[in-house]
């Protein structure tokens, strides 16, 4: 049963093999790396999507040369020594009806630094800087084009020998191959530049050395942007041309259409898009691009549920639906779709915290939601519990609400508590954030996975230790979260001072100039600076950093900072805050101690963070009853840490 997705299920065939359904995942980088090759841990996290019924995993860019080595670890797939790391990924995912292809990559001048911390040589068709990395480059010559050439060839004949399906070029997001498409970048004047064909010049000769490494039974594909979406990105009409050309050569199996570019930090946010940016808006792109060429369609692009990618195929935008953070949020996608459970899908937010936030910051790749991805060899296979505990769980957020369905999923007997009339604890002020309604999908996730594995709930019942004594649990979970941190301010009597808290719930009224002091610099000064600026009000954010949004991921940010610059929201950065009157509010510079005062402020509003509610902890202190603290209420940090805790406490009861 398909409950309405038949597109979806239906076969496709490709240069002799088949994809099974028409869901896959994009090339990502896992950072699960053994020194340059897939490790077992990268096999195990790939290895669960196919389980949960995807058609075809794509593993992430490969390195075809030296020359684009840089300190972000990639495969060197160059070096023969990858072979077997492939090969744990065929092994892991083929058996289950699951394709899989390597990508094939050159960043060019898209380089950041070396992994010995110094500025590496970065190569482009013209020596022409990079706006986001701040690199120079070096002309390519003649001879590396040929070296680098042949490491198509030879890179592709190591993913055959390793078994896998297919291989994709990754001329995508302003990398090497995009960057030879791209007048504003190449602007050579020999083979490889001078006009639209001699720019093409390089992919060609690229696509051909991969099929001759690959052998004829290999799928090959191109992955290009649709639009680059940056200042001197590629345009729609641009690629259109250059993809009429490209289907009419006879290596070629498929396009997989995205949009973005590397190069500047617009066309970066849409390499993983978030929440701010319209589920599925690159369809019509990939729409336009299949209307000109004769070769199956992937694309990918906030693709989130399986119906928008019915509708996709079903309307004939595209032809596969590159579903990868769906996929992570929740491998088990597919199946679930396929078997029409479609309620029982966690659905990704579009957060980009777990899965491409970390891997900005070097770490291996999971989910917020579901923090047992990216950890499948210690999480992956949970084990009933062999004694059923009577368990208490304390607060309805996050923490409590994982804690709770993975305990009662063990076999455990668990009661869970909220002093509220919902669940969701924070997480219901954070999706009342301008633009964020679909962050509140993680507390319709946690329900399901509650109600599905049995939690008794109580809510609007706050719990006390008179309330543990009478339930007489064999063990508590406290997971009573945080509260808005409100340090002494100086001069506040005599001013007008709320807290973010209070102007997400109605009940403050901010006046017509505000200032937001925001320490933590996240989603909170950001959102409550919109929020402020679409009501009308003059907004100053005040940020204790260098940038608003410092601590959060640069994929959910800079949209958002582009939209504050439009609405007229000033942002100061490097400033603490001191202290305020009837009409001015006095910050320090955080770097040379100097006053900043900001004048004419009918409110501040306090951004500064929270304080962890251990009001519980601190009373069973002493009465013998056995308890974990996990979430904000250990120290408040994000959904992240919450879940993951909750994940930990109850895979150990
Ligand atoms: C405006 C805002 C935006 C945010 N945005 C993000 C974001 O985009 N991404 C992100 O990762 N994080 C975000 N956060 C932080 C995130 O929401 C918290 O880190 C997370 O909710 C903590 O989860 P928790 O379960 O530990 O605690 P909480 O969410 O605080 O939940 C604790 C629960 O315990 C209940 N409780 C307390 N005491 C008792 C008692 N004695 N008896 C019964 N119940 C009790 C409370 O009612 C509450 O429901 C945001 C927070 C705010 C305020
Ligand atoms: S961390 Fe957020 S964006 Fe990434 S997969 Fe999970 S829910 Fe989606």
């Amino acid at each position: 049963m398909h409950n309405g997705l038949d597109h979806l299920f239906q076969p496709l065939s490709l240069r002799g093999k088949t994809l099974k359904n028409r869901i896959f995942s994009t090339g990502h980088m896992a950072v699960m790396l053994d020194d340059g090759k897939p490790s077992k841990r990268m096999a195990a996290y790939h290895g669960a999507k196919a389980q949960g019924g995807a058609a075809l995993t794509i593993i992430e860019a490969a390195r075809v040369h030296p020359s684009g080595d840089s300190g972000r670890p990639a495969i060197r797939a160059y070096d023969k020594a990858c072979i077997p790391g492939y090969a744990h990924l065929a092994e892991a995912c083929q058996p289950h009806g699951c394709l899989v292809f390597a990508q094939l990559t050159h960043p060019g001048r898209e380089m950041t630094l070396a992994a010995d911390g110094t500025h590496p040589v970065a190569y482009a068709p013209s020596a022409i800087p990079n706006e986001r990395f701040h690199v120079m480059p070096r002309q390519i010559s003649l001879r590396l084009i040929d070296d680098i050439i042949e490491g198509f060839a030879i890179s592709s004949a190591h993913i055959r020998e390793a078994g896998l399906d297919g291989i994709e070029l990754v001329a995508s997001h302003g990398y090497l191959l995009g960057q030879f498409l791209n007048p504003n970048v190449n602007q050579r004047n020999d083979a490889y530049g001078g006009n639209k064909e001699k720019r093409l010049q390089f992919l060609l000769d690229a696509i051909a050395a991969t099929r001759h490494g690959a052998g004829e039974n290999m799928i090959i594909g191109v992955r290009l942007s649709g639009e680059e979406k940056d200042h001197d990105g590629l345009a729609l009409d641009e690629m259109l041309e250059i993809c009429t050309v490209l289907d009419g050569n006879s290596n070629l199996d498929y396009f997989n259409v995205t949009v973005g570019t590397s190069a500047g930090l617009a066309g970066s946010t849409h390499i993983v898009p978030p929440m701010a940016y319209e589920a599925a808006y690159t369809l019509p792109i990939a729409a336009a691009i299949k209307s000109r060429v004769s070769k199956p369609i992937f694309v990918a692009g906030r693709i989130n549920q399986p119906q928008l990618a019915e509708q996709a195929i079903k309307s004939g935008q595209a032809d596969m639906c590159g579903m990868t953070r769906a996929l992570i949020s929740d491998p088990q996608m597919p199946a679930k779709a396929q078997r029409g459970d479609l309620d029982d899908i966690r659905a990704c937010v579009a957060c980009n915290q777990a899965c491409i936030g970390h891997m900005l910051n070097a770490y291996a790749i999971s989910c917020i939601q579901h923090p047992e991805t990216g950890r499948e060899l210690e999480f992956g296979q949970l084990t009933s519990a062999t004694t059923r505990k009577r368990v208490l769980v304390v607060g309805g957020g996050p923490a409590g609400m994982k804690a709770s369905s993975i305990a009662a999923m063990r076999g455990h007997q668990v009661v869970l508590y909220d002093a509220n009339p919902v669940l969701g604890g924070q997480v219901n002020l954070a999706q009342l954030l301008p633009g964020r309604a679909e962050f509140g999908g993680v507390i319709t996730n946690l329900k399901r996975e509650c109600e599905q594995s049995g939690v008794t709930i109580h809510l609007n019942t706050r719990v006390t230790t008179t309330l543990i004594e009478e339930g007489n649990p064999d063990i508590v979970i406290i997971a009573t979260g945080a509260t808005p941190y409100q340090p002494s301010i100086t001069g506040a009597e005599e001013a007008h001072v709320v807290s973010a808290w209070e102007v997400l719930q109605g009940k403050a009224n901010v006046g017509r100039r505000a200032v937001v002091a925001d320490w933590r610099c996240d989603w909170v000064g950001l959102g409550l600076a919109e929020r402020m600026a679409l009501d009308g009000c003059h907004v100053r954010l005040a940020v204790n950093g260098m940038v608003a949004g410092q601590t959060i991921p640069q994929y959910a940010r800079d949209a958002w900072l582009g939209k504050l610059h439009k609405l007229g929201v000033e942002i100061i950065p490097h400033v603490r805050l001191f202290g305020i009157d009837a009409e001015d509010a006095y910050f320090q510079h955080t770097l040379n101690g100097e006053p900043v005062i900001l004048n004419e402020v009918d409110t501040l509003v306090t951004a500064l963070g929270h304080a962890p509610d251990t009001a519980l902890e601190n009373a069973l202190e002493g009465l013998g009853i056995p308890y974990h603290v996990i979430g904000d209420c250990l120290s408040p940090r994000t959904v992240e840490e919450a879940i993951y805790e909750g994940l930990k406490i109850a895979a150990t009861l």
